[in-house]
């Protein structure tokens, strides 16, 4: 035994035998654990894993319905499918009647010109350019809705003469296509541009009614509204078809001193196809309706 050292114990053996199991014990337990796993902190070369969002499909707002074109006013629709008859019940074989009408639109004025005809409670018949109303469908849409007639005017105000029979109907029905695409209203009304038809266009152009006037306002080469009331005043006679242009903002303005004259002279004021009783037969070339007689 060396001097200074404490005598060991009898139970020091065991003891420093146990304790080493133990030790060795937990640090193979350690060893075992996965990485990462007795630490907060993420291991830098491992990359961060991939967070899957579940998919969410992105909200996006409906495509809005197609919106159906109006349908005319209860009791604008006669038989024969021609928009703007019967808004009155007037017989016009008995009573003078006389129709405005509008070419070339629908222009840019069209909507000062539907308010204008909304106050003086008057319907016209328009007859409009395809492009235009490709242009500009919404304005062909309100002119049917408030009851007012719609007709063909051409794509782009071609004279049918010199079209030649297929291409000025191929060009007639393109344009009451778009008329039907704008409004809901197939139309067999058609105004020659130029007052430009003949025979052979007429017959080839099957299924619509060729309206021209009697009345010609002159309204694009003057621009006046006063000479425009006096062509209409002086020249009208019962039944007559007053050639008027959507294009003319002095129109407008002239409408009120128009339509009060007109009814001063005992005319009731109509769309074209109301000029008739009975639906416009297809097939034929119309310039004025009935001459009723006037007292
Ligand atoms: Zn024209």
């Amino acid at each position: 035994m060396e001097e200074g050292q404490p005598p060991r114990a009898k139970w020091h053996g065991p003891v420093v035998l146990f304790v080493s199991i133990v030790v060795c014990g937990l640090l193979a337990f350690a060893w075992l654990l996965p990485s990462g796993a007795t630490t907060a902190d993420p291991d830098p070369t491992v990359p961060p894993p991939v967070v899957v969002t579940p998919a969410v499909p992105v909200q996006k707002d409906p495509p809005p319905e197609p919106t159906p074109p109006p349908l005319p006013p209860e009791g604008h629709m006669p038989s024969g499918g021609v928009p703007g008859a019967n808004v009155v019940g007037v017989d016009c074989s008995a009573v003078p009647c006389v129709a405005l009408t509008f070419d070339d639109g629908p222009s840019t004025y069209r909507s000062a010109l539907l308010d204008q005809l909304k106050a003086l409670n008057v319907h016209v018949t328009f007859f409009d350019l395809g492009q235009s109303v490709a242009a500009r469908p919404e304005l062909l849409a309100r002119s049917v809705a408030e009851g007012h007639a719609v007709g063909g005017h051409s794509w782009r105000h071609g004279d049918m003469v010199k079209a030649g029979p297929q291409a000025a109907c191929e060009d007639a029905n393109r344009t009451r296509n778009a008329i039907k695409d704008a409004s809901g209203v197939d139309s067999p009304l058609v105004r020659p541009p130029y007052g430009a038809w003949d025979d052979a266009v007429l017959a080839a152009c099957t299924g619509m009614t060729f309206v021209l006037w009697d009345v010609d306002t002159m309204d694009w080469a003057t621009h006046d509204g006063a000479k425009v009331t006096d062509h209409v005043l002086n020249d009208s006679r019962p039944g007559s078809i007053i050639l008027m242009h959507d294009t003319v903002s002095e129109d407008i303005a002239a409408l009120p001193g128009i339509v009060a004259g007109l009814k001063e002279r005992g005319y009731t004021l109509v769309t074209v196809p109301q000029l008739w009783a009975a639906p416009l037969e297809t097939g034929r070339a119309v310039f004025n309706g009935p001459r009723a007689t006037k007292n």
